[in-house]
């Protein structure tokens, strides 16, 4: 492995989910708690930071620039990791900027971001421009891609499934949201280490499984190069669920809002809008298809995303009762 910097909460807890198992009739469900990985609210992106941050300071930067949506979490802990080591942060930021900032956007602000908005269509050549503005003020940018999806970042996965071997936890299944497939593809890696041998199923978030599975298969495979392993991964050894896109990206519809509560009310676990809540859904909907077989043992991985809870576009929908 590669080294790292040291800031997350680890090894995060996991945990039994009794009560949500009794009440679903399936599975025995538990979860691992990647939410409580620390570093302003914590989710999975911190795994990644670590990596990536050693990367950025052997670069010797001073300034990392990323993009993502108005409520990014990926960006929210990018702008967190700057902070802690005490590098500068420029966030490329796409979608309506709600005013005043709430969720992750008002943390950006607080964490210290200088933000720049633009179309989505343009966040390519926006990062290029920001890239040169900062070396054309003396500065030393590092350029963390949308998502923290590189080799580098995604052996905070590869990683995390050597964490949970060793905590004695070999659930048949585990099931998680998955988008821009660094943590899918890590995992995979990761997988193929330790020797886990049951299935990584990523719920998607906001991509068709064709196109979803090429990209984590082709990112597994350059990460685990990465580490000096010549593993091949094809498309067909990914395992993308897409029936639960909804309403599109970021885009909260009913089985979220079913899924935020029944989480919330029985475990006491949070779960977003956008990433956590639409996993659960899948999840909880797979149940009662009857997907998984009463005797089987599925963990949640909770990728975190809590503060999306209190963007105040969602708060209607998951207040209004049903
Ligand atoms: C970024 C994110 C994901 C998706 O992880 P990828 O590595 O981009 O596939 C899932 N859940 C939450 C809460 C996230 O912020």
């Amino acid at each position: 492995m590669k080294p790292r910097l040291r800031f997350a909460h680890l090894p995060t807890p996991v945990e039994p989910l009794p009560r949500l198992s009794a009440l679903l009739g399936g599975p025995t469900l538990i979860t691992k708690r990647d939410d409580q990985t620390g570093l302003a609210f914590g989710g999975n992106k911190t795994r990644k930071l670590e990596y990536l941050m050693y990367a950025a300071q052997e670069a010797g930067a001073d300034t990392l620039i990323t993009a993502g949506a108005v409520q990014s979490n990926h960006c929210r802990q990018t702008v967190a990791a700057a902070a802690r080591f005490g590098m500068a942060c420029v966030l490329v930021l796409f979608g309506n900027p709600p005013d005043p900032p709430d969720g992750n956007h008002l943390l950006h602000y607080l964490l210290g971001a200088e933000v720049v908005f633009t179309g989505r269509e343009r966040v390519q050549q926006k990062l290029e421009e920001v890239y040169e503005s900062v070396l054309g003020a003396g500065k030393q940018p590092y350029l963390i891609p949308y998502g923290g999806s590189n080799p580098t970042g995604a052996l905070g996965y590869v990683n995390a499934m050597l964490e949970l071997a060793e905590q004695g936890v070999d659930p048949d299944w585990i099931v998680f949201p998955s988008s821009s497939g660094g943590t899918q593809a890590g995992m995979l890696v990761g997988a193929h280490i330790s020797g886990y041998h049951g299935k990584i199923l990523g719920i998607s978030v906001d991509e068709t499984a064709d196109e979803l599975k090429a990209r984590v298969a082709d990112l597994a495979i350059q990460t685990a190069d990465f580490i000096g392993r010549q593993v091949t991964f094809s498309a067909e050894d990914v395992l993308v669920n897409d029936d639960y896109l909804g309403g599109g990206y970021a885009v909260m519809g009913s089985a979220e809002v079913e899924a935020i509560r029944l989480f919330a009310a029985y475990e006491a676990l949070l779960v977003d809008p956008v990433y956590t809540g639409r996993a659960a859904a899948g999840l909880i909907d797979l149940i009662r298809q009857g997907f998984f077989k009463p005797e089987e043992t599925v963990l949640f991985w909770h990728t975190g995303g809590g503060p999306a809870l209190f963007a105040r576009k969602y708060q209607g929908d998951l207040l209004e009762i049903n």
